[in-house]
Order: C-alpha cells, then sequence, then structure tokens
C-alpha cells in the first residue's frame, strides 16, 4: 500500500500546479477554512488551495486522487452542519471556489444564467437583477454563500413556496470527479430526456460525488411589487389554516410564509436591540406573509388586506401589521432572518432542521414541544422557519441561566432524538434544507431504510472508489 504524501509534499506539489499564492498552508491562512460558521467543529488540513479554473481544480483532484489525499470541497463555508470543513485528525486539502467568481453569461432570451460555482448568492441575484430578471432563491447567508455550495447542499430558504428549492432552479453542472475527469454538463435546457439526469447526483451530496465548478441556472420574471405583513395567530393550526385561505385568495402571488415563535420573537428582538416588534403585547405565534407579483403593488395590498381580515373574522388571525413601505417590509423581514444569526450569538442551541406534509405540522410542532418540556422544562422553544413548505427550524434553547455547555451535554442526544423521530413518525425528514455533514450523519442510520443506505454507498463507490472526496461526510461508516 503506497503512504500518503508529507503535508510539505502536498504544499509543493499543489503549489506547482495553482501557484504558490493559491496554496495556503500556514496555520494562520488555514483557520478560517477549517472551522465551521459557527465554531463547532475545528478540522486539520494540509493545505487550501484556491484554483482559478475548472482545469486547476482538475489538476489537484487528479493529483489527489493519485496519491490518495482527501479533499474537502468548500464554498462560502456558511454549512450549519460541519459539512464544509475536514477532520480533525489528517491531512486533507480543502478546495475553496472563491476565487472561481464569474458570471459567464446572462441569456435573458432563454432565460437562464450561467456562472462559475464561486459567484456568492448574492452576486448571483444581482447579475439576475441587472438584467431585469429574478434569479429566486433567498437564504439568510446570501452574502457569503455560493453557488457551488448553495447546488451542493439543495439550498432552500425563504422563497421555496412559489419558486422551488435549488434543485428546481438549476439546469445545467459542470463537475469535477474524484480522479479528476470533468463532468460537462453545462445546458440551458428545460427539456433533456437523454437518460439519467446526471446533474442531479451534484445537487445536495453535499461534495461527496463531485466539485462544482459551474452551473445553469433558471431565471424568473423580476417581480414589480410586493406586500408583507405580520400576522399574529393563536397557534400552528391556525397559521397552516390561514396559509390555506392566502392560496385560495391570493395564488401564485404567495412567495412566503414564515412562522416564528413567541420565544424566537423574543430572543431575535433582546438581540436586535433597538428594535420593536411591530405588533403590540405579546404573542405565542406570528407568522410573515409575503405576496409578490409582476402588478401593481395597490392590489397586492388588498388582496393581503382580504387574507388578514377575513383571518381577524375567522379567527385565525388574531392581530396583524402591513407593511406600509420598502422599509417596513424590510424591517419585517429582518425579524425574521436575524433569528438564526440570535441563536448562534446566544449559543447553546439544539438545531433540528426537519420538515414534515403540511397537514401534519401543527401536530407535529405540539408533540415536539411536549416531548422537549418533558426533558428539559425550562428550555426557551426556538421555532420558526418555512413553514409554507412544511419545514420548521425546531431548535430548542438553553434557558438564560444555563450556560450553553452544560444545557447541550445534558439535552443535545435525546432532545434530538426525540424531535427527529417525531418528525419521521409524522412522515418527515430529519433534514429539510441544512443537509448531513456529520452534524447528522450517524442519524441516518436511524431514519433510512437499508436500501436507501446501500444505494447511497453504491452510488459513492462507482463515482468516488477511494473514498477521498469529502470523507466521513453524509454517510454513516457502518454501511461502508
Ligand atoms: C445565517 C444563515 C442562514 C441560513 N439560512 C439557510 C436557509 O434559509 N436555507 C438553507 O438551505 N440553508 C441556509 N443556511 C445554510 C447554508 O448557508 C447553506 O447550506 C448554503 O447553501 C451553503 O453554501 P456555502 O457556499 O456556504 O457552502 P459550504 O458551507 O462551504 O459547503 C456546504 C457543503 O457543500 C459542499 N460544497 C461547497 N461548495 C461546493 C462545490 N463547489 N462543489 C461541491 N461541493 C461543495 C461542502 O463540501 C459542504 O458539504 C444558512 C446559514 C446561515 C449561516
Amino acid at each position: 500500500m503506497s503512504t500518503i504524501p508529507s503535508s510539505e509534499a502536498i504544499v509543493a506539489a499543489l503549489s506547482a500546479l495553482v501557484g504558490p499564492q493559491a496554496c495556503l498552508s500556514s496555520d494562520a491562512e488555514l483557520k478560517p477554512f477549517v472551522t465551521d460558521y459557527r465554531g463547532l467543529y475545528v478540522g486539520q488540513a494540509a493545505a487550501v488551495v484556491l484554483p482559478g479554473s475548472t482545469e486547476q481544480v482538475s489538476q489537484v483532484m487528479a493529483w489527489c486522487y493519485e496519491h490518495g489525499v482527501a479533499v474537502v470541497p468548500q464554498g462560502g463555508n456558511t454549512s450549519l452542519m460541519g459539512g464544509a470543513v475536514p477532520e480533525p485528525n489528517g491531512q486533507a486539502v480543502v478546495i475553496n471556489l472563491r476565487r472561481m467568481n464569474r458570471v459567464l453569461d446572462v441569456d435573458t432570451v432563454n432565460d437562464t444564467l450561467t456562472l462559475q460555482a464561486g459567484v456568492t448568492l448574492n452576486a448571483a441575484r444581482t447579475a439576475a437583477e441587472e438584467a431585469e430578471r429574478l434569479f429566486p432563491l433567498r437564504i439568510g447567508s446570501e452574502g457569503t454563500c455560493q453557488i457551488g455550495g448553495n447546488i451542493s447542499t439543495n439550498a432552500g430558504g425563504t422563497a421555496v413556496l412559489r419558486y422551488g428549492n435549488m434543485r428546481d432552479l438549476v439546469l445545467g453542472v459542470e463537475a469535477v470527479l474524484p480522479d479528476g475527469r470533468i463532468y460537462s454538463g453545462l445546458r440551458g435546457l428545460r427539456k433533456d430526456n437523454t437518460g439519467y439526469d446526471l446533474k442531479q447526483l451534484f445537487v445536495g451530496s453535499e461534495g461527496t460525488l463531485g466539485i462544482v465548478t459551474a452551473a445553469v441556472l433558471k431565471l424568473m420574471p423580476l417581480p414589480r411589487a410586493s406586500s408583507v405583513a405580520l400576522a399574529a395567530v393563536p397557534d400552528p393550526a391556525a397559521a397552516v389554516g390561514l396559509l390555506g385561505e392566502a392560496k385560495k385568495a391570493a395564488g401564485q402571488t404567495v412567495t412566503a410564509f414564515e412562522l416564528i415563535s413567541g420565544p424566537a420573537l423574543e430572543l431575535v428582538l433582546e438581540y436586535l436591540g433597538n428594535v420593536k416588534s411591530p405588533l403590540e403585547g405579546g404573542h405565542a405565534w406570528m407568522v410573515l406573509i409575503e405576496l409578490t407579483s409582476g402588478g401593481s403593488s395597490e392590489s397586492l395590498d388588498q388582496s393581503m388586506m382580504q387574507i388578514l381580515e377575513a383571518g381577524l373574522e375567522s379567527g385565525l388571525v388574531l392581530d396583524a401589521a402591513l407593511a406600509q413601505s420598502v422599509a417596513d417590509a424590510q424591517a419585517f423581514w429582518r425579524i425574521r432572518e436575524e433569528i438564526s444569526d440570535a441563536q448562534t450569538r446566544t449559543g447553546g442551541s439544539i438545531k433540528c432542521d426537519v420538515s414534515v406534509p403540511l397537514s401534519r405540522i401543527a401536530g407535529f410542532i405540539e408533540e415536539a414541544s411536549d416531548a422537549v418540556r418533558a426533558l428539559e422544562p425550562q428550555a426557551r422553544m426556538i421555532v420558526y422557519g418555512h413553514m409554507g413548505d412544511g419545514n420548521v427550524h425546531f431548535n430548542p434553547l438553553r434557558p438564560k441561566d444555563r450556560a450553553a455547555k452544560e444545557f447541550l451535554a445534558a439535552n443535545y442526544e435525546q432532545v434530538s432524538h426525540a424531535v427527529d423521530s417525531l418528525a419521521h413518525a409524522a412522515g418527515g425528514s430529519i433534514s429539510a434544507e441544512h443537509g448531513i455533514g456529520v452534524a447528522k450523519r450517524d442519524d441516518l442510520t436511524r431514519f433510512k431504510s437499508e436500501v436507501e443506505l446501500e444505494l447511497m454507498w453504491q452510488v459513492k463507490k462507482a463515482l468516488d472508489p477511494k473514498n477521498l472526496l469529502n470523507p466521513c461526510k453524509v454517510l454513516p461508516f457502518s454501511k461502508g
């Protein structure tokens, strides 16, 4: 068996391929690339490579494959699952795509955007807007996360209800395979039934099957108008009822429907400091509703008012505030979008990103809340997220007077197991949009069937027989 080269040999070989400036190796340079967004996972690497082209990615991958060196693909490193950093012991090579950040083509006839994988989501949205089009993926990390990362995690976010998740928005992919070969599927076709849809292998596989280097994305008409409201609702069942009414009244224009629990609101307002809730008094549950269209804001506001007034009459809504300006709408959205960072700053939250069919979501939230309270009566129930997609971030948080470390040590396993089991029992998923990474890897054996795990390993082995690309992520060891 050949031995793996030393870190020095790895750095020398890769520097020769990409240039010394693009091959980082000092501890200080490596630190931000081997530490995950939340600072929970810190890995070790021989080098971080910043390739400037698909050919360079291919050459680096081919060298690593030949020499048995593990490779970890990385985009903006905003993964919440520890998926983008290497294992704690070892000498993997991190390939970060940040230098491959060019928009290659905006085709306003075909309504497609072709770009390199290192373009940030924000830059992709801006490129679309400059061409009077919409690229509809919208997530809290959009200034940092990259299109390659969005594809590899099949990112979701706040507009999935209307436009679908990343999988629905990708038409073509170019990817470098573990052995360095290039898969060129950079086609902008909405119809292509020529056998297996290979690009889908790279969507949602979290960098375990190939490194995405470029993509063709779908563009949509740019909405001209929007209407945003916050509504207090008595409980999640009322929120589901209100969503049904909104769809009936406003159809396709319903773009976002987000749930926010009272404790989540309290936490984010505390974190933001000088921001007040647009609704007076304390409420156990709120929803943020957004309608968008190519028509007029007046007509959208009218639809929104109809939805809210009918809700007030039927008891589905307790109180509501309609954004009167763009600034109001941004302020409403800020409350929703900062919940994630408010938790990260507070520390000590048990993150469960689950989805269940909408018809069972209210029951799930009630059962999961009861289960958590039975284990930890004082836990703050930070429950929020993309209710329109049946997706809630169910994240019990430490009581104010408990240290994060102690709370997590005492509760992490039991709480996440209880919540995941209830989601699974309700026909749901233990990871709606954040992926598996390392954080949920070992839980898969409990929630995926033998056949599913077997097939996942077979696909992995077909593309990466040496198990060198993002090893120890997604797939539980026991099925290796
Ligand atoms: C504040 C905040 C809010 C968030 N909100 C949402 C949300 O609403 N919805 C949602 O879905 N996610 C959300 N996320 C999670 C995260 O931003 C997404 O998963 C995002 O898609 C990751 O992109 P990235 O470029 O940062 O990827 P990274 O974190 O760098 O990597 C994620 C995974 O993809 C792999 N990968 C990255 N780039 C490539 C590539 N070019 N080729 C192959 N594999 C690659 C990595 O190996 C890793 O497994 C949020 C995160 C934060 C911090």
